[in-house]
């Protein structure tokens, strides 16, 4: 989940603990934005004062039977090595992830990324990247691969994902090889049971290349998004023949 210290996020890390108390939650990982937008304005949390935020956090909860993981989430940071390894090497985040919002200097996040070209093609394109960043970069979860999806049906109805099969299996396969972590986001499970349908294809798909853990995530911007849709997400996990991840202590290399 977000907090205070993204952009777009809108309640204190107290507030989200507070919440997950109320709503039965034994674990929350806290995971704000680090992204290098093209336009060169590097957004990036004071990392200081979050740990500091976290340890308070902590000592005020941690009675209340809540563990308050730290974390990130790094927008393309396959292309921004250097600086995420110094990020990585420099804090102990419990999770670390990774995530697609940028194609080729173009936000994702807006339909104008499709302009002018095939929806399969940048389809393909974000993908491929997928893959790079799965192999390239030391994460423990990939957030969102259906982020793209969102904008393009906006603009061109549901996607076919049986058309980017290849593709798409390339990179969930690049998961699993290194270890990492698929995520399904409980915030696109509003859409139609033929949305569903397909992430439920490309779960069965990173099963049968060898994947196993999928992380069900509410992607929480605001407290009263926690725990959003998490029954429809471990019921599509389940159905996929997938386990529900659970974080294992692990160490960034140093
Ligand atoms: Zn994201």
């Amino acid at each position: 989940m977000h907090s205070t210290y993204s952009l777009d996020g809108n309640d204190t890390i107290a507030e989200l603990c507070t919440q997950a108390i109320d709503l039965g939650l034994t674990h929350i990982a806290v995971t704000d934005h680090v992204e290098w937008p093209p336009n060169g304005h590097h957004q990036r949390p004071d990392f200081d004062r979050y740990f500091d935020e976290l340890a308070e956090a902590r000592d005020r909860f941690t009675g209340q039977g809540l563990t308050v993981l730290s974390g990130l989430e790094l927008g393309n940071p396959h292309e921004h090595r250097a600086e995420t390894e110094a990020l990585l090497s420099r804090y102990n985040f419990d999770v670390v992830i990774g995530s697609m919002h940028w194609l080729d200097g173009e936000n994702i996040h807006f339909t104008s990324c499709f302009d002018g070209q095939d929806p399969y093609d940048v389809y393909g394109r974000y993908f491929t990247q997928m893959a790079e960043l799965a192999h390239t970069v030391p994460c423990d979860i990939v957030a969102h691969f259906d982020r793209i999806f969102w904008p393009g049906t906006q603009r061109f109805g549901p996607p076919d994902v049986m058309r980017m099969q290849g593709v798409v299996c390339e990179a969930l396969a690049a998961m699993a090889e290194h270890g990492l972590v698929l995520e399904l986001n409980t915030r696109f499970l509003t859409y139609a049971p033929s949305w569903n349908d397909s992430l439920l294809t490309v779960l069965r798909w990173y099963r049968e290349v060898g994947g196993t853990a999928v992380a069900v995530n509410s992607d929480a911007h605001r407290r009263t998004e926690i725990g959003r849709h998490h029954a429809i997400g471990a019921e599509l996990v389940t159905a996929a023949g997938c386990v529900p991840y659970r974080r294992q202590d692990h160490h960034m290399p140093a």
